[in-house]
């Protein structure tokens, strides 16, 4: 087993995650077998319980764990299934040390951070490297060097060199080398510390990705060569692009897969790959992301539109079904608390060719997301409503085509008369937050002729899901009576997981997350179905002028 460890400097959010998910990927064009782990420094024992505003989207994975949005990254680059055990947190070690110890395994022991709490996790990521069955297992370290809470994570993998050898573990640091606006300087020193704060833990990098705006000039790369001692062929620059997709390509144009097949002594790949097809199969995907020539706008309504990494995996999705079909989404992030306020929608939604309703939790601005589920549907713009969409979606047609006043999910209003969306059943008993929600891939039986169907070409899938409420049963009959289709229902327990409206260009939502499998070169069935409907959508308005 070969190791790849990733180390951040100077700060964090540069990226990290893409350039990891990168070097796993021209390890794969070589056709070695790949697989990645997060190691986040966090107490929280997973990423369920933080708030999307500080972390981003909480990925969920096949087998229900609730993630870092790295794990996301890795999933949609290296084109794998991962399981919640790729997302390795402080929180999560600790737990494990802390049970074992009262069970009595330390046997009379006393319990320390050296070595209990660093050989627990080795024994995490070794234990990840041996289910992968992988040739090379990448393991990024969230957070930047000189993190108190980092320390444990770092001692690890200084201890997995001496253990695992030379030959089988790679050091990468990516450091930030930003370049002052007033002179237009390069400024290596940041990288240089940061270096410098590695050593003092006991670890030299062999190999620098230096995060920079443009690539770096040769007397920067000499002298972070110089003051950091790793060689200058080992040095490599992501630099700024245009879609994350090409950060494979550049760093493997600069030759980084082939110095770390030499480096880790990788011979034999695994699996039978034909290198060009591989590399040429990927810069098309990015050619083709780069390269459309039509674009339609999307608008995205939900709580959190400031920050965007709070819907990733959606918008990654939205990009790959556009890379398909040569189209550009460009998305127009929307409030939902200002629609409860706007009068005019069709100020706000002027231009808009598709309209996707997003994941949330609680009240706020629940009301303006109904308002723009009903012009979506009252005015023929392609709608796709994801999980939350999915209810408010059941809520708005409740309300206005069925006629139960006052209708609503008992999540925003626990006292409503007509209670449409409603706790799971199994979710009654549940006191504690972590981990506890209906998560994970489950299988959905969709209905014959139906568009989901017909979307899927497949009449059984499965979806990841994250939620605690559902369509309640008691309405379903009122429902369809009055023209909703129901299109999916659970396999186990036939909960309703997927509605539909007939006539309608586009109306569809889904109670599934759609959003976590989607590849680059394979897009998700829902988000490519809602951009062709945006396409025809654009083209109807452009006929339209026309006839007049
Ligand atoms: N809040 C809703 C539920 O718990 C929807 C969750 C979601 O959108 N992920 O069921």
């Amino acid at each position: 087993m070969k190791y790849v460890f990733v180390t951040g400097g100077v700060l964090s959010s540069v990226g990290k995650g893409i350039i990891t998910s990168s070097i796993g990927r021209i390890l794969q064009f070589r056709g070695f077998s790949v697989s990645a782990v997060k190691m986040d420094p966090y107490v929280n024992v997973d990423a369920g319980t933080m708030n999307p505003y500080q972390h981003g989207e909480v990925f969920v994975t096949e087998d229900g764990g609730e993630t870092d949005l790295d794990l996301g990254h890795y999933e949609r680059f290296l084109n794998i299934e991962l399981s919640r055990s790729a997302n390795i947190t402080t929180g999560l070690v600790y737990r494990e040390v802390i049970e074992k110890e009262r069970r009595g395994d330390y046997l009379g022991q006393t319990v320390q951070i050296i070595p209990h709490v660093v050989e627990e996790i080795k024994r995490l990521l070794r234990l990840n490297a041996s289910m992968s069955k992988c040739d090379v297992l990448i393991v990024e370290t969230g957070g930047t060097v000189g993190d108190i809470e980092s320390l444990p994570f770092l001692e690890a993998i200084r201890q997995l060199r001496i253990e695992e050898g030379y030959d089988n573990t790679v050091f990468v640091h990516v450091p930030l080398v930003p370049t002052l606006k007033a002179t237009g300087e390069t400024k290596t020193k940041p990288a240089q510390h940061s270096v410098q704060e590695l050593r003092r833990i006991g670890i030299q990098p062999d190999v620098i990705v230096a995060r920079a705006e443009k690539p770096l000039d040769q007397a920067s790369k000499d002298k972070l060569a110089l003051f950091t001692s790793v060689p200058e062929r080992a040095i490599f620059t992501s630099y700024d692009v245009q879609s994350i997709y090409s950060v494979p390509i550049i760093l493997e144009e600069q030759g980084m897969g082939e110095y770390l097949q030499k480096r880790l002594g990788l011979l034999n790949a695994s699996v039978e790959t034909n290198y060009n097809d591989e590399f040429d199969r990927w810069k098309k995907l990015v050619d083709n992301i780069l390269d459309a020539k039509k674009s339609v706008n999307i608008g995205m309504v939900g709580k959190y539109t400031t920050l965007p990494d709070a819907y990733l995996s959606i918008t990654e999705a939205l990009v790959h079904a556009g890379a398909n079909i040569g189209v550009k989404p460009k998305l127009v992030w929307i409030q939902s608390e200002r629609l409860e306020r706007e009068e005019e929608l069709d100020d706000v939604f002027a231009g808009v060719d598709g309209i996707v309703v997003l994941p949330g939790f609680g009240k706020r601005g629940t009301e303006g997301k109904i308002r723009a589920i009903n012009y979506a549907r009252t005015r023929g713009v392609p709608f796709l409503g994801v999980c939350f969409g999915m209810q408010l979606a059941v809520v708005e047609f409740a309300r206005n085509v069925v006629g139960l006043q006052g209708a609503n999910s008992t999540e925003n209003d626990p006292n409503t008369p007509h209670p449409v969306v409603d706790l799971l059943p199994e979710q009654a008993s549940i006191e504690k937050k972590g981990g506890t929600m209906r998560l994970g891939g489950y299988k959905v039986v969709l209905t014959k002729g139906s568009r989901i169907h017909s979307l899927y070409s497949s009449e059984v899938i499965q979806e990841r899901h994250r939620h605690r409420y559902e369509v309640n049963p008691k309405y379903i009959a009122r429902l369809v009576e009055s023209g909703l289709s129901i299109t999916g229902l659970s396999l186990e327990g036939g909960r309703v997981e997927v509605i539909e409206l007939r006539n309608h260009p586009y109306f569809l939502a889904t109670q599934f997350h759609p959003e976590f499998k989607s590849r680059p070169l394979r897009p998700s069935p829902p988000y490519l179905g809602l951009l062709k409907a945006a396409v025809a959508h654009t083209e109807g308005i452009v006929e339209k002028v026309k006839e007049r």
